[in-house]
C-alpha cells in the first residue's frame, strides 16, 4: 500500500487554505448571523445542551450551595460569621458527603442546608449546629429551633414519621 504523506511545503499550504477560508467566513458573517446560527445550533441540539449542563450542575451542585451558604450567612448574619471559623472547602466537602442521604427527619433525600438552631435564633454556624435534611422539611422548618420544630411538626402531623425526638 502506497503511503501519501504530505512535504512540509504541502502542509504549510493547506495550512494557509484552512486559516484563510476560517478568516473569510468571520468576515462574512454580521454579529446577528453569527447569533442566529448559534440559536438556531442549540435548538437543533437542545437536549444535548440541556443534559450536558444539568449533568454539569449536578456534578458541581454541591460546590455551588455550600459556597452560596457561606455568602448568606456572611451577608445576613456578619457576627455570626465573625465567630465562625468554616472554610468554603470545608462545607463543601461536608456537603459533598451529605447531599442525598435521607433527611433526618422524614427519609427523604437531603438537599438543603440546615441550622440544627437557627442562626436568627441565636445558633452558631458552626458544624455541630449544621445538618442536611429534605427541602420540605427545611422549608417546614423556617427559623423554628429543633424542638420548636418537632413539636410544630407533631401538632400540624404534617410529619407523620418524625422519629427524633
Ligand atoms: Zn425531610
Amino acid at each position: 500500500m502506497r503511503e501519501y504523506r504530505l512535504t512540509d511545503t504541502q502542509r504549510e499550504y493547506h495550512k494557509l487554505k484552512k486559516r484563510e477560508s476560517r478568516v473569510r467566513v468571520a468576515k462574512v458573517r454580521t454579529p446577528e448571523e453569527t447569533k442566529a446560527l448559534n440559536r438556531a445550533q442549540y435548538e437543533r441540539h437542545k437536549e444535548r445542551y440541556k443534559s450536558k449542563s444539568r449533568a454539569w450542575q449536578n456534578a458541581n451542585r454541591p460546590k455551588q450551595q455550600a459556597i452560596a451558604h457561606q455568602a448568606q450567612v456572611r451577608l445576613r448574619y456578619p457576627e455570626v460569621w465573625a465567630r465562625s471559623s468554616i472554610t468554603n472547602q470545608q462545607l463543601v466537602d461536608w456537603v459533598t458527603q451529605r447531599r442525598g442521604c435521607p433527611c433526618l427527619y422524614c427519609g427523604a433525600a437531603s438537599t438543603h442546608i440546615d441550622h440544627r438552631i437557627a442562626l436568627a435564633g441565636g445558633g452558631e454556624h458552626c458544624f455541630s449546629n449544621l445538618q442536611m435534611i429534605c427541602k420540605d422539611c427545611n422549608l417546614a422548618k423556617r427559623d423554628r429551633a429543633e424542638e420548636e420544630f418537632l413539636g410544630w411538626a407533631r401538632r400540624i402531623g404534617e410529619l407523620n414519621s418524625v422519629s427524633v425526638v
